[in-house]
């Protein structure tokens, strides 16, 4: 496995653990050169699913993508990254429970944002941002109204 930051291929293995019931194994790395750490994935080859975008063209569901585009929402506000990783383990196990070939990207970002409203008002916001694509002010209020709402209803504070 290549060095994310020098480049190497050699590196030693520090730790091994399974996660998510036994389904992954999680490999903790240094490289041989560099001396940096990083961590690997091992998991069961699945049937990709496709996400079938907004324009209509479709791409295999990507589980670091949907990751990014969390961890960019979530920059700098107090969210751990255990947080972060067991939403998108949940929302990849709902979308390979409920869809068998695809499922359109608003389907994902819905789910996203079903959670981030949960933890994090900021994060919500930001995500909903990029993923709605406000072209004016006015996506962007009606975003923070229904976070407002939502807030206002008792179940944001829990
Ligand atoms: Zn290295």
């Amino acid at each position: 496995m290549k060095c994310p930051f020098c480049s190497e291929l050699e590196s030693r293995v520090l730790d091994s653990r399974t996660t998510d019931e036994g389904t992954v194994i999680r490999r903790r790395r240094e490289c041989v050169i560099c001396r940096r750490r990083f961590t690997t994935y091992e998991r069961i080859e699945e049937r990709p699913l496709m996400v079938v975008k907004k324009e209509g063209n479709r791409e295999a569901f990507q589980r670091d993508k949907l990751m990014q585009g969390i961890l960019k929402a979530v920059e700098k506000r107090p969210i751990d990254m255990d947080t972060v990783e067991a939403m998108v383990g949940e929302i990849e196990r709902e979308l390979r429970d409920a869809y068998d070939k695809e499922v359109s990207s608003q389907v994902i970002g819905e789910k996203v944002m079903d959670r981030l409203r949960l933890i994090d008002g900021v994060a919500y916001v930001r995500f909903a941002s990029v993923y709605r694509q406000f072209t004016d002010v006015k996506g962007f209020v009606e975003t923070v109204e229904q976070l407002q709402k939502y807030q206002d209803s008792g179940e944001g504070n829990k």
